[in-house]
């Protein structure tokens, strides 16, 4: 089977996951356990033999190494399941346009542009220029496509199937891991490493063709609590103390131009996600984010430094600030295996592309994994515009990602 074939079919299962859904609830839909069924299947009819799912919808197997390469390091490769909370993925109805033109996509309604009519444009999208003459796989609009990370999974097993049928390329062994709730931020929490018996992995769950991700955010959650005084207005001079007021007065003491809608690349932020409150008592909760570990460090103590001169001026006890960590960045686990990335690089370029490393505005899988012991950065699907109505990928880009993979299990098998 080719990997669009694939990649065709594991789109026909609605896999959304749900964040309302109790934590108990492993997976948290059930219908993820319908695609883990029907991948199960299809590892164990190429020949992956102890391919399994867990009860909680994770499904696992394992390549042996090519005649030589058994005593290398084994090497996990992991992608997600479910799809995106942001749009259905239901019903998914792709259509491949071949050697696309470059010019705007009509993805459904009447052919000349009204309301009712669902456009991927040009002036919207420019990345769309880099696919021109390459198939690229669209949605009708109303759903998102599922590349990510379908892609992904039909990346693996088209290069799990190829490994099974050609035991002499040179490999080491390989651990494969599908998983589900990743778009929730649960799927990290009940991996079994010790069913995944790797050290090292990556996850296939990036973008564009050349993409190599280890970089992320270091993340904290701060939840501020000011505590007032109310008193009758008429009367209340000497006496009231405006929580609300004190918030605002909170929130001017922050850097203003240190928030997400004036932030990229690696400079981090304070996003007050929400805040809420009377005069009585005001709560407001941040979230923090930073690559660099020392500012982020600062960043957390910028918010005890403000609470506590709001607490000499306003009286002990008036502003409470609790912070809880909720991630770090990967890089400080990745750099003791600078080859996860080198062999990454190289295996790109054997493709006749160029690497590209971004740090990542956000977490990871592979973040929560190479805290948990398993260092693993994350690489390229092809996929673009995840998560909405214009998400694409190219057949080429499929295509290119399963060489990269080939070209990496080789290098791996080279260094062992
Ligand atoms: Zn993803």
């Amino acid at each position: 089977m080719t990997v669009t074939e694939r990649f065709l079919n594991y789109i026909t299962y609605d896999t959304q996951s749900d964040a309302s859904a109790p934590r108990s609830q492993i997976p948290s839909t059930s219908k993820q356990k319908d695609l883990g069924k029907a991948l199960v299947k299809e590892m164990q009819s190429i020949g992956i033999q102890d391919a399994f799912m867990t009860e909680t919808g994770y499904v696992y197997g394992h390549i042996p190494a090519s005649p030589g390469c058994e005593s290398a390091p084994c090497l996990a490769l992991l992608s997600h399941m479910d799809t995106a909370t942001d749009m259905s993925g239901a019903n998914v109805k792709a259509r491949i346009i071949k050697h696309y033109d470059g010019s705007d996509i009509r993805l459904s309604g009447p052919d000349i542009p009204d309301p009712s009519a669902i456009y991927t444009t040009v002036e919207q999208f420019p990345l769309l220029k880099n696919y021109t003459g390459q198939d690229l796989i669209v949605t009708d609009g109303t759903t998102l496509l599922g590349a990510d990370n379908k892609a992904g999974i039909a990346e693996i097993l088209t290069l799990a199937e190829f490994l099974m049928k050609c035991m002499d390329f040179p490999h080491p062994p390989i651990s494969i891991c599908f998983t589900p709730d990743e778009e929730i931020g649960r799927s990290a929490d009940h991996i079994d490493l010790d069913i995944l018996h790797a050290s090292y992995g990556y996850t296939v769950d990036g973008g564009a063709v050349g993409d190599i991700q280890y970089e992320n955010f270091n993340a904290a959650s701060a939840f501020v609590t000011i505590h007032g005084i109310t008193a009758h207005t008429g009367y209340a001079k000497g006496i009231l103390k405006n929580s609300a007021l004190i918030a605002v007065e909170f929130q001017t003491m922050l850097p203003c131009k240190e928030t997400p809608a004036f932030t990229e690349g690696r400079e981090g932020f304070y996003h007050l996600n929400s805040i809420s409150g009377s005069s009585e008592k005001t709560t407001l909760e941040y979230l923090i984010r930073d690559h660099s570990m020392e500012l982020f460090q600062a960043k957390k103590q910028t918010l005890l430094s403000i609470a506590e001169s709001l607490n000499q001026k306003y009286g002990a006890g008036t502003v409470d600030v609790q912070i809880s960590d909720t991630y770090y960045n990967m890089i400080e686990k990745i750099m003791p295996y600078p080859e996860l990335i080198s062999l990454a690089e190289q295996a790109i370029i054997q493709t006749g592309v160029q690497p590209v490393s971004e740090p990542i505005r956000g977490g990871t899988d592979g973040c929560r994994l190479s805290y948990m012991g398993l260092p693993c950065p994350n690489l390229c699907t092809g996929g673009q515009l995840g998560h909405g109505r214009h998400e694409l990928i190219s057949v080429q880009s499929m295509e290119t990602v399963v060489e990269i993979l080939k070209n990496l299990v080789k290098l791996f098998a080279e260094k062992a």
